[in-house]
């Protein structure tokens, strides 16, 4: 048995763990970061980025397809497509392989000690990891809990064979004929849609009385049109049952009562994920709970002093960067600043057809909190370059007060808003005002413009609109 000590332990080299151990690294704080699988957890390795990947393949490929059915408006014609999805997947995997390089690469560089095997507390700051050279075991004077989450399972359905989370989803080595999706939030409509442009015929089964319950109905308009065109179907307010006794359908509980079978090739379960808080000795620290997650304070620290816990494992919303921050926080804490969650918004972004963000409060939020508020919304219709990129559908909203115009929420719906979310998180965190929105000179042509123009038309006095 080998032992060692350090300052700060990281659990979990997720986007939360290695980014806390990198700035801990940068700072000088004796550190060590232990993965019990590959650096950059379920974000670099099953979740944003091959997601994401996946979904630039599907559009690429939808575009070729319409463009080989004809009638492509751009006048290209081309003849038929076909894709290969082991190499697309075998494309994915070459960016997360390389992005794993990287991320071990940076911790290297921050002089942050990895060790390579699942760690278990056996108290309150000693840790033993079984690696597969035996086990190691690592005191430490603060400890990172950064385990982050795993998708749930539906007793009814569980993972195996046909039924798969979205792990399996982003490896498939065929396009599946049929495919039905249980939950149409995050994950469930990312890729949906992104299969159904490979060319699967998809059903999306929401609970719910409408997808995307998460973001305001308005802001997920554009959405469900589009799923419509793309020809999925969606029963919302509808309950997955279980399989058909065949096994090759999802049987349904629909909105009335009625019993319904989706045949599908596989069913492909997004109905949330739960916080990693098993196999890893949380009853031997004993740590406060906050309903299914790690309580924490504003400052990351957990019931028991020198613990502290970032990411998924702490709560919602279970995003990424939100993990990062989180990381980059406690850091700097252990190293010694004087540091505390400040944080105006943390800004969301579902990568769906057309793109969703919405930063801050929505307006009905906005109300709900006491305020009077003003409201601009610009249509990309009459945005220029949105008209270019043949992204005329969807919006950018403004929610801001009414009697001081501080800008409380920003939201979008549009083809490549995503890269908006930055200008709209940046004007909240500086506490920006309708007026310096509208006052900042925006690049022409742009889909940005969208965001300035919603920021005269709250003013009342929108330029293009
Ligand atoms: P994780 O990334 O889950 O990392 C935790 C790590 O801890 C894992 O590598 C795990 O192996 C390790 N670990 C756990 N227990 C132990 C132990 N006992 N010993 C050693 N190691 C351990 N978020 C976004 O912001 N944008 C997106 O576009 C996005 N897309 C997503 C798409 C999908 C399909 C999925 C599933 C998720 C997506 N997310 C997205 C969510 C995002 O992945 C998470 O919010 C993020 O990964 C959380 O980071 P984390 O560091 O808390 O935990
Ligand atoms: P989700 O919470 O986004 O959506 C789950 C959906 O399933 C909800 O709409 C819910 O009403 C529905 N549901 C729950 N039980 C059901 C049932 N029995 N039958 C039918 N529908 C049911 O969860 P997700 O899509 O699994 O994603 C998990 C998390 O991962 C997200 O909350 C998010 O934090 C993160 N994520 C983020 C991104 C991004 O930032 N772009 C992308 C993917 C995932």
């Amino acid at each position: 048995m080998k032992e060692i000590s350090c300052k700060l332990l990281v659990i979990g080299a997720g986007p939360g763990g290695y980014v806390c151990a990198i700035r801990a690294g940068q700072l000088g704080v004796d550190t060590v970061i232990v993965e019990g699988a590959r650096p950059g957890g379920t974000c670099l390795n099953v979740g944003c980025i091959p997601s994401k990947a996946l979904i630039h393949a599907a559009d690429e490929y939808l575009k070729v397809r319409e463009m080989a059915a004809g009638g492509d408006p751009l006048g290209i014609s081309l003849d038929t497509p076909a894709i290969d999805l082991r190499k697309t997947v075998a494309w994915k995997d070459r960016i997360v392989g390389r992005l794993n390089t990287g991320v071990a690469g940076l911790l290297k560089k921050a002089g942050v000690k990895s060790v390579q095997g699942h760690a278990g507390f056996r108290d309150g700051r000693t840790v033993a990891v079984e690696t597969e050279t035996g086990e190691q075991v690592i005191r430490a004077e603060n400890i990172v809990i950064a385990t982050g989450s795993v998708p749930v399972e539906l007793p009814f359905l569980p993972f195996g064979g046909k039924v798969i989370s979205s792990t399996e989803a982003l490896s498939l080595k065929a396009v599946p004929a049929a495919l039905a999706v249980v939950g149409g939030g995050y994950i469930g409509l990312e890729l949906g849609i992104a299969f159904a442009k490979l060319g699967a015929k998809v059903t999306v089964v929401e609970a719910l009385p409408r997808i995307l319950p998460l973001y305001d109905a308005e802001l997920t308009r554009p959405v469900v049109k589009r799923l419509e065109a793309l020809g999925i179907s969606v029963l919302t307010g509808a309950r997955a049952k279980g399989l058909s006794p065949k096994g090759d359908a999802l049987v349904v509980e629909a909105a009335g009562g009625r019993t319904q079978e989706i045949a599908a090739d596989h069913v492909l379960v997004t109905v949330g994920r739960r916080p990693a808080t098993q196999g890893w000795g949380l009853e031997e620290i004993d740590l406060d709970l906050s309903g299914p997650f790690i309580r924490i304070d504003e400052r990351c620290r957990t019931s028991m002093r020198g613990i502290y816990a970032i990411g998924d494992v702490t709560g919602e919303p279970m995003l990424a960067h939100r993990a990062m921050a989180q990381g980059e926080m406690v850091a700097e804490i252990v190293a010694g600043h004087r540091r505390s969650w400040d944080k105006r918004a943390i800004p969301a972004v579902c990568f769906t057809d057309p793109e969703v963000v919405s930063v801050g409060l929505s307006p009905d939020e906005a109300r709900q909190a006491g305020a009077e508020v003003k409201i601009g919304q610009f249509p990309f219709s009459a945005n220029g370059r949105a008209m270019t990129l043949q992204g005329e559908a969807g919006f950018v909203r403004v929610v801001a007060r009414a009697d001081n115009h501080l800008v409380l929420g920003i939201q979008a719906v549009g083809s490549g808003v995503s890269e908006l979310s930055a200008a709209f998180a940046l004007a909240i965190e500086m506490g920006a005002r309708l007026e310096d929105v509208a006052g900042t000179i925006h690049a022409h042509p742009t889909q940005s413009e969208g965001f300035q123009e919603a920021a005269l038309k709250a003013l009342g006095h929108a330029l293009h609109a």
